[in-house]
């Protein structure tokens, strides 16, 4: 029983490769310098693989910045606009763009928080190996093997890369990425011959785009891809890698018949592979790498289901290896560091290092004869907060009309109101207070006055600006997940558990481990002085279930419908005690509805059944006269308009401006007639919009909304903008408003 992983952090346990790159943008540091942490965070990784016990090594999963990066950088696939520069420079020009070039789209790995560089293919894109026998993976696997560890390069695979990629603007019509598969196929054929010559004994190709849907074309490239690599006859032996769902039966049947020696299965993510891999007849001559240890999630395994696993996968392969479901770059480096965590939650968890010691103790368990029963601790259960639910079922607020009058009489809001979507700057001040308080140099009260000062310079801004509805900036919050996180029992933040989301950027999402409850108000403080120093309305704001879910590690141990529910419940008191404090208007943030829609069309429904339930549930207890907003970013939200409509929320804000309102004609069809606000202006760039084009995107949503109904905002939070620039497009944008209500 052999063990392996499909991949490793690549960050370093104290994020070293974050601050490496970060030091080299910023000049503090040169290339040689970079590469010199490079080279140590790998071999670091290598020896850390060998020593525990690993039977095979992954490489060539390190990464400057991405590794589909990587491969357009391998294979030649340079866009034009960046021709003009080579080596580092053009690789980060590609990634984060420069003063003179835009850098490539950037967009999720599959439904991870992993974000990597979008190729952009032309009809004309001829795929080459550059640098021949220097090219990335060769040199990675001959530095690990001059320290004597003989690893298996692992590449992005030709179906996934040309799936993931997208065609340049200005292509013919009809011409797609997957048009350019036999250029690619030769181009990894060259290299495999060479990983060959250099003594390569193994390859994986990673071909997560196989857990998505897909159709005979996509089954043909498969077939083509494989065949071809398979018969090649000087070779290294092939480990075909799926992950993040279950495979169609078509393509296992496609991958059965090539001469690719190893096939990896996701059964975490895709626990119908084994049923899908049985009705197919099995892999006879094949091994079967079962993805058993989560690779996207920190809890231990169940040994009691990776023996039931194995069992059945016995007669299913010639060999049955044990792996990571995925690579393990989705989960943080070490739970070592963890000392504060309760050790009760911290007995349930593995971070990438444990999971690995983890492989090699289960392996060894299925070897033994008399295998150590080894039981898992599980959560305890909150009486309370499950029989509320029980009661609370399926909720649902009054017809929109009735709402609509109550809101009406209750906040006389002209039509086209103007307000933002929650955060103002987060200025270096703000930084420091809460720094300060975390290192004890301040107390707690003197952190409350500096976020009170803060709050009521923003109110004092909104009021000069003319807005109509007030927020109070969210000065108090890290983030938006973690803030409430940290406030609810049932969820533990970590101090290190860092994951890269993307390029140098690391997230930290804390750990929703056990039945959630509410202990004391979270926001009611905040909105209520900043209420306190305004006749205009301030708007009280939460983050939503879905949201509150897709950016922390949750837990397996019950449906994500059942989770989301009772962090439902806990924002559902939160309203409750907002609207006694006298707060009228209530956001409930879903940026995140989109992101966590499953690969497969046949898993949507239920999705979006559960996560729209969960938005009402919420928001359900709210009074008619209480106005529910909410806010949806950073997607195509396309697929998604008809429960954006079910939401039912009062107000919805929606990133609008860079797709020029296109969405609002789709939003009606769709069946949403509440109010709707399309950001006006992008807050992804400093640029300030002058108040004409503003006008000019008003006049343009008013074809599709009246204005009744149309309200005034920019796209999202202003949390990562300055003050200069926020304040210019703010009265810009007040200006529209007011000229555009006047031609009304
Ligand atoms: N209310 C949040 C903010 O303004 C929303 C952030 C988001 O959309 N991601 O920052
Ligand atoms: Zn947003």
């Amino acid at each position: 029983m052999k063990t392996t992983i499909l991949g490793y952090p690549r960050i370093g346990a104290r994020r070293e490769l974050k601050f490496a790159t970060e030091n080299y943008w910023a000049g503090t540091i040169d290339a040689a310098e970079l590469e010199t942490t490079a080279a140590r965070l790998r071999r670091e990784v290598w020896t850390e693989l060998r020593d525990a016990g690993l039977n095979t090594i992954p490489s060539n999963t390190f990464s400057l910045y991405d590794q589909v990066l990587d491969t357009t950088v391998m294979v030649d696939a340079i866009p034009a606009r960046y021709r003009g520069l080579d080596g580092l420079d053009r690789y980060f020009a590609m990634a984060r763009g420069t003063e003179e070039v835009p850098p490539l789209e950037m967009t999720k790995w599959f439904d991870t928080n992993y974000h990597y560089i979008v190729p952009e293919l032309t009809l004309d894109t001829r795929f080459r190996l550059t640098g021949g026998s220097t090219a990335k993976p060769i040199a990675e696997y001959l530095e690990a093997r001059k320290l004597g560890i003989e690893t298996r390069p692992v590449l992005v695979g030709p179906l996934t890369y040309l799936l993931l990629a997208k065609a340049a603007p200005g292509s013919p019509d009809g011409f797609v990425p997957l048009d350019l598969l036999d250029s690619l196929v030769e181009t990894y054929a060259e290299l495999l011959e060479r990983l060959a010559g250099a003594g390569a004994q193994w390859v994986q190709f990673d071909e997560p785009v196989l857990a998505r849907d897909l159709g005979a074309r996509e089954f043909d490239a498969l077939r083509r891809a494989y065949r071809r690599l398979g018969g090649l006859a000087s070779r290294p032996k092939l480990l075909l890698a799926t992950y993040f769902g279950s495979v169609a039966a078509e393509a296992l049947t496609e991958i059965a018949a090539t001469d690719v020696e190893s096939v990896a299965l996701d059964l975490v993510a895709g626990p119908g592979n084994l049923e899908t891999l049985a009705s197919i007849g099995g892999m006879p001559r094949k091994t079967v790498i079962a993805g058993m240890v989560d690779g996207r999630n920190v809890w231990r395994s169940d040994p009691a289901r990776v023996r039931s696993a194995y069992a059945i996968l016995l007669g299913l392969a010639d060999t049955v290896e044990l792996s990571s479901s995925c690579s393990l770059l989705h989960v943080p480096v070490d739970l070592g560091t963890e000392t504060a965590l309760d050790p009760t939650v911290r007995e349930r968890l593995a971070f990438a290092r444990q999971k690995v010691a983890e492989l090699v103790r289960l392996a060894a368990d299925l070897r033994a004869t008399n295998p150590q029963v080894t039981t898992l601790s599980v959560a305890a259960a909150d009486a309370d907060v499950r029989a509320r639910l029980d009661a609370l079922g399926d909720a649902r607020r009054s017809a929109r009309e009735i709402r609509f009058a109550a809101q009406q009489a209750k906040l006389g809001l002209p039509g086209l109101a103007t307000t933002t979507i929650g955060s103002f700057p987060q200025t270096a001040e703000i930084r420091t207070a809460r720094a300060d308080l975390r290192s004890g140099r301040i107390d707690e009260p003197a952190y409350v006055q500096a976020m009170r000062a803060e709050i009521a310079r923003v109110i004092r801004l909104q009021e000069d600006l003319g807005l109509d509805v007030l927020v109070h900036g969210e000065p108090e919050r890290n983030d938006m997940v973690q803030y409430f996180a940290e406030q609810l029992d049932g969820y533990a933040a970590t101090e290190s558990g860092w994951v890269q989301s993307y390029g140098s950027r690391c997230v930290r999402p804390p750990i929703l481990y056990g039945d959630i409850t509410r202990p004391h108000a979270m926001t009611v403080a905040w909105a209520t002085y900043a209420q306190s120093l305004t006749d205009k309305p301030v708007k009280g704001m939460l983050t939503g279930p879905t949201t509150m879910l897709a950016w922390s590690f949750v837990r397996d141990d019950q449906p994500l419908a059942e989770t989301a529910r009772q962090v439902a419940l806990a924002l559902r008191d939160e309203i409750t005690d907002l609207e006694a404090a006298g707060i009228g208007i209530i956001q409930v943030d879903e940026p995140a509805l989109r992101e966590l829609l499953p690969l497969r069309k046949d898993d949507q429904e239920a999705y979006l059944t559960w996560a729209v339930g969960a938005f009402r549930l919420a928001t359900s207890g709210a009074a008619d006269a209480t106005q529910i907003h909410t806010h949806m970013c950073y997607s195509e939200f396309g697929e998604i308009l008809s429960p954006i409509a079910d939401l039912d929320a009062d107000v919805t804000s929606i990133e609008a401006a860079r797709s020029h309102m296109e969405l609002l004609p789709y939003l009606q069809a769709a069946g949403y007639t509440n109010g709707i606000g399309p950001g006006v202006y992008d807050i992804h760039s400093p640029r300030v919009p002058t108040s004409e084009e503003i006008a000019a995107n008003l006049r343009n949503a008013l074809h599709a909304v009246p204005a009744g109904r149309l309200w005034v905002n920019p796209d999202c939070g202003l949390k990562t903008r300055a003050y200069p620039e926020t304040v210019a497009a703010l009265t810009n944008m007040v200006t529209a408003a007011q000229t555009v209500r006047l031609s009304l």
